[in-house]
């Protein structure tokens, strides 16, 4: 059976029209995510560079040859402008602009009216290089990505292996040559693109979602108003740190702060000057633990923190600066901020249950409160 060529980019031509319809609806429209948007993008223009392709052998093969090259050079870039999304960096502008102007001159200077290959080696080179540096961003993306980027990173890196040999054989053959007519033709390519952007689109699909699942687990683990962890988010993170004895050998302190007279701000200022004294003092305890210790926010004006390796007495040094800083704060029309009172516990080898922890923790607050506030109880200490 022959498979004559114009068939066979017709073909390809519904087949990437239909990716788009159902990549757009499924992928895109539900996740939003720049990968799929790229995706889109990409299938759009090797939809239409495909397109002009079928005007090859008619008058306007002077124009549709040249842009066609440009259209599908610049799917190229747009594959590879969504694997560099997931790390969220664009690619370089020169990418979008010399590349596919490169292209189209080198095609327009080659005799496009007669020439169907015109500026052949450079359309060939610019397609190998352009999926060649998404296999390339797929490889290199964290190990944390779903295992779907493999087959991916193979795929796309199998195409740019593909078109650079063909690039080879047309510069070493000529276009009537023997390899590029068969292995490397037209035809071939159809069929083995085709194959690559079903197998892509549904790995993409997925690729997207996750970039959107990431996205929203931020979100879901987050406070509001201050950014730290919300009190369901730390109780999971901190139950995972106390179940690592592998962190500094299994020991830590545990503080939970609450800021002092706190209703009387929010009755005195407003409640929003009462937010802003609730920022302030998130950005107290982030200015003064290390970004490896877990701050939260566990409740209204209460809020918890985590610090693996540290001893009560360094728990004690950590509340005191936050409290400083707090005190230090610049507030806009003069309005005190409140001070807060700390409770603190332990942990080690022995204990790692999160509710019990921040129950001595609560204790020793409470006990920090009816003292006279404005300080820090240890669950270890009587006094
Ligand atoms: P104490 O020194 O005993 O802790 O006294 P307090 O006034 O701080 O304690 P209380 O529990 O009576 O009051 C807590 C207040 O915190 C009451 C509530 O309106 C306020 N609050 C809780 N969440 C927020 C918030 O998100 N924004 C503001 N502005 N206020 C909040
Ligand atoms: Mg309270
Ligand atoms: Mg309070």
């Amino acid at each position: 059976m022959v498979l004559d060529t114009a068939t066979l980019r017709a073909a390809f031509g519904l087949m990437a029209l239909v990716l788009v319809v159902l990549f757009y609806f499924s992928a895109y429209r539900v996740t939003r995510s720049p990968y799929s948007a790229w995706w889109c993008v990409a299938l759009l223009f090797f939809l239409a560079g495909s397109g002009c392709f079928l005007l090859d052998g008619t008058p306007h093969q002077v124009w549709a040859n040249p842009v066609g090259n440009t259209l599908l050079v610049h799917g190229g870039v747009a594959v590879w402008a969504g694997a560099r999304s997931l790390r969220t960096v664009r690619p370089p502008k020169w990418a979008f602009t010399a590349i596919p102007v490169l292209t189209l001159v080198a095609s327009a200077l080659d005799h496009p009216a007669t020439n169907v290959w015109s500026g052949g080696p450079v359309f060939l080179s610019a397609m190998s290089l352009t999926i060649g540096l998404a296999s390339r961003e797929l490889w290199r993306l964290e190990p944390g990505y779903s295992r779907v980027r493999i087959p991916m990173a193979v795929a796309a890196g199998g195409l740019s292996v593909f078109y650079f040999l063909r690039c080879v054989a047309l510069l070493v053959e000529g276009q009537d040559g023997a390899l590029f007519t068969t292995v490397f033709g037209s035809a071939v390519t159809t069929l083995v693109t085709m194959v690559l952007l079903v197998v892509v689109s549904f790995s993409m699909a997925a690729l997207s979602t996750e970039q959107q699942t990431r996205a929203l687990r931020v979100v879901a683990s987050r406070d509001d108003l201050t950014g730290l962890l919300n009190r369901k988010a730390f109780i999971e993170l901190a139950a995972e740190q106390l179940a690592d004895r592998t962190i500094t050998g299994g020991s830590g302190a545990l503080i939970l702060a609450d800021l002092d007279h706190f209703k009387t701000v929010n009755d005195t200022y407003g409640h929003a000057a009462g937010d802003l004294a609730l920022q302030a003092f998130a950005e107290a305890c982030l200015a003064t633990v290390r970004s490896t210790d877990l701050t939260g926010r566990y409740g209204g004006e209460e809020f918890v923190i985590l610090v693996p390796g540290a001893s009560a007495e360094r728990a004690e040094i950590i509340a005191e600066e936050i409290s400083r800083r707090l005190a230090g704060t610049e507030t806009a029309h003069g309005m005190d901020m409140p001070t807060a009172s700390y409770g603190i516990s332990t942990y080690d080898g022995g204990t790692s249950d999160v509710d019990d922890l921040i129950a001595a923790a609560d204790a020793a607050l409470y006990r920090a409160k009816s003292l006279g506030r404005n300080r820090a109880a240890r669950s270890d200490r009587l006094y």
